[in-house]
């Protein structure tokens, strides 16, 4: 089915809130953040208005109530994950926290002096740092792949120069920069067949193709809820059973767990010995609807619909003269990373800005990839399914406009 963006726009309170203000919106930064849907909204009201209480330790109806829908909501993001099993499903504040957890927990259980992770140039500063202080923590080394001109990994060269030290892989299944969408099935069979845990950044690319963790085979995969139409500080971590049974929690508080002594703790099972505390009980009540919204919208209708408007975007921005878009053509989600010669990015979006087209301009919290691309920062454009082949019509008309503004030269 082929999804009608206008149509889908009355799921989204925020158009006719600047419909009713008669302003213009353009809203071309989804990579960044997307735009909340109403059913998300009304769930978290309604959890809020109705059935507010605290979770797995109410011993009243309203508190199992809350349980129920937030052991709902789990399900419903294993299910748009593609697990069975809910129990691999931990709740989490986002991608970060879900990275952070994974490289604790490794550098902490698994990884010794000598050991190697490797990672590569391409990574969200979410799936870099993590590594950083797990390396520091462990006395492992850090190493990376190389990548290609327009930031792709090369999967033969990857095994070739694969490092038998290398305990963990941890990469991004599409980049928030380029767009480019990697191989992860492909680097997870070679870090399984290698004997490595790969750990897989999920973030751009839940919101743009259907994943499925069975099919991937991956170890870890984390997403966070607010790039699918969800809340913001909420997101999930998925891990594989056996691995989330073999390691011991990192963090520590109430709830997660069976007895405590005065020196030591025995854990609840998966997922609950991974989340210590209150969790975030409206978030993932909001990420349920938000996942389940996107499976009714069919996530394989969301990834036709993207590559269509992906492709028309590319093109028409490859024809704006002066401008150069990084990233592949193809293989690619709709984040769209431009430069204008002789054109700090900043002032392309401040601009752009005042004619309500809002992108983001600078480095993306990807520093290394800014390195490997030779530019300091870039403007990024992004869109998703409330987007139109007329928005990015009216951003390359835009951006004739700000080339005259900024006295743009060939
Ligand atoms: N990885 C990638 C590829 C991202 O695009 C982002 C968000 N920009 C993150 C990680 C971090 O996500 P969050 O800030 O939601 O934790």
């Amino acid at each position: 089915m082929k999804l009608d963006p206008l149509a889908i726009r009355n799921d989204f309170p925020i158009y006719q809130s600047f419909e009713q203000r008669g302003e213009p919106f353009i809203y071309l930064d989804s990579a960044a953040t997307t735009q909340r849907a109403s059913a998300v909204i009304e769930a978290e009201m309604n959890y809020y208005r109705n059935v507010n209480a605290n979770v797995h330790r109410s011993p009243h109806k309203i508190g199992m109530e809350a349980t129920d829908l937030f052991e709902g909501a789990r399900r419903s993001v294993a299910r748009f994950l593609g697990t069975p099993d809910e129990a691999e499903i931990i709740f989490t504040k986002g991608t970060t926290e879900a990275i952070n957890t994974v490289a604790l927990l490794l550098g902490e259980q698994l990884l010794k002096p000598g050991d190697v992770i490797l990672t590569t140039p391409s990574e969200h500063h979410s799936n870099l740092i993590p590594w950083q202080m797990a390396a520091r923590r462990s006395g492992a080394t850090l190493d990376f792949t190389s990548l290609g001109a327009d930031g792709s990994l090369d999967l033969e060269e990857i095994a070739a120069k694969w490092n038998p030290k290398t305990k963990v892989f941890a990469f991004q299944h599409a980049s928030n920069v380029t767009g480019v969408v990697h191989p992860a099935r492909e680097l997870c069979k070679l870090a399984r067949e290698r004997g490595a845990i790969s750990v897989v950044d999920g973030a751009q690319a839940a919101a743009h193709i259907p994943v499925a963790v069975r099919d991937l085979r991956c170890d870890f995969f984390a997403f966070s809820g607010h790039k699918v139409c969800g809340p913001t500080g909420i997101g999930a971590l998925y891990g594989k059973r056996e691995l989330l049974e073999r390691f011991d929690p990192v963090f520590g508080g109430g709830e997660m767990v069976l007895k405590v002594a005065r020196t030591s703790t025995t854990y609840q099972t998966i997922p609950f010995k991974f989340e210590p505390g209150t969790p975030n009980i409206a978030g993932a009540i909001g990420l349920g609807a938000a996942v389940e919204y996107l499976m009714k919208l069919g996530v394989n209708n969301v990834e036709s619909y993207l590559n269509e408007l992906a492709g028309f975007a590319y093109e028409r921005l490859s024809q704006v003269e002066g401008v150069t878009v990084h990233g592949p053509r193809s293989d690619r989600t709709s984040a769209m990373s431009f430069t204008l010669a002789g054109c700090h990015p900043h002032d392309i979006a401040s601009i752009l800005d005042t004619e309500g087209i809002s992108i983001r301009a600078g480095h993306h919290c990807a520093q290394l990839l800014m390195q490997h691309l030779g530019i300091p920062a870039s403007a990024r454009a992004s869109f998703y399914f409330y987007n139109t082949k007329k928005e990015v019509e009216l951003l390359v008309q835009a951006l004739e406009r700000t080339k005259k503004v900024l006295r743009y030269v060939a």
